[in-house]
């Protein structure tokens, strides 16, 4: 028996955020564990590139979603977007997206500032989510080094949660609460990690994972494309030498989620202030942290350790060679 294939956004009117809801995915046909879709040579990916930008192939997303099933109470959308897959190099056996230098990481930026200016025109794209996970600790099945994008047509519920707070902070204060943090960071030293000329990357006051930095440009932008060439290299050294340090902090890689939070495609937020969050999940111990009962069910972290010993310890690990 053949289901519908479902493709949808549903509202959580509880929590007030989407679901995206598909069941596209148990159509994926079994894959031979030793085959690398990614790999130059394979079905989609040709030769001769140095990154390659894919359509996911059981996306949750599509340019032309099937409509979304009509309820009598409850509220769906259109799971209008894009899935996308960044495949960083045509090299297999590389651990991490740093091990290609920072110059790697530049061109990997540099080709999502594309897709930003290319999304800004599309009248149902609202946001762009870059992000970037590492490990198989993590559920990461493909480990050809590869990043994802995601083309939404409703801004992300964190990000609105960050929007709604700068927001309001800006509102009260009339300066930016991302610039004041930074400062802040500056004035105590304790949790930063790096800095140089443009960027600065920190283990936040109130970091949630037990190794999760933050990079933060020093000029107050709000997109990727806002960057110049010089900030765009910074802001990639920092994340290069915060990469780095995560390989020498443990005697094994350590598994992490990265994040870029920017301003939504459309309209004006000045308040708002661009930055990359680094999670590394791994405790000092070693051990796994995982989201369970009091973060998954109550929806606030527990850090086991400090946010300063954390920033130590990585800044010592980017110091050994
Ligand atoms: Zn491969
Ligand atoms: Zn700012
Ligand atoms: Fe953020």
């Amino acid at each position: 028996m053949i289901n519908e294939i479902v493709q949808e956004l549903r509202w959580d009117p509880i929590l007030g955020e989407w679901v995206l809801v598909s069941n596209i995915r148990e159509y994926r046909p079994w894959r031979k564990e030793d085959f690398c879709p990614f790999c130059p040579g394979a079905p989609e990916t040709g030769f001769g590139w140095n990154t390659l930008i894919l359509d996911n192939k059981y996306p949750m997303l599509s340019q032309n979603p099937p409509k979304p099933t009509s309820h009598r109470f409850y509220t769906t959308a259109y799971a209008y977007g894009r899935c996308l897959v960044l495949i960083e190099t045509p090299q297999h056996d590389v651990d991490d997206l740093s091990d290609l230098g920072v110059e790697k990481i530049v061109e990997v930026f540099n080709r999502v500032r594309e897709l930003i200016a290319k999304y800004r025109e599309d009248r149902f794209a609202i946001y762009l989510l870059y992000f970037r996970n590492k490990g198989v600790e993590i559920g990461v099945s493909l480990t050809h080094p590869h990043s994802q994008i995601y083309i939404l047509p409703f801004i992300p519920a964190k990000i609105l949660r960050e929007l709604i707070n700068s927001n309001n902070y800006y509102r009260s204060r009339k300066s930016c609460l991302f610039c004041d943090i930074l400062r802040e960071e500056l004035a105590d030293k304790a949790r930063i990690v790096f800095e140089n000329r443009c960027s600065v990357s920190f283990v936040p006051f109130y970091a949630h994972w037990p190794f999760e930095v933050h990079v933060y440009t020093k000029r107050h932008t709000q997109l990727l494309t806002d960057l110049s060439g010089e900030e765009l290299y910074d802001f990639a050294e920092n994340i290069f030498t915060i990469l780095q340090g995560f390989k020498k902090l443990l005697n094994k890689p350590m598994p992490y989620i990265m994040v870029l939070h920017q301003a939504p495609l459309k309209g004006r937020y000045d308040f708002y202030h661009l930055h990359i969050e680094i999670y590394g999940v791994y405790r000092i111990s070693g051990r796994l942290k995982y989201a369970a009962g009091m973060e998954i069910g109550g929806g606030n972290f527990t850090y086991d350790s400090t946010p300063e010993k954390a920033a130590e310890i990585l800044r010592n690990a980017i110091q050994k060679y």
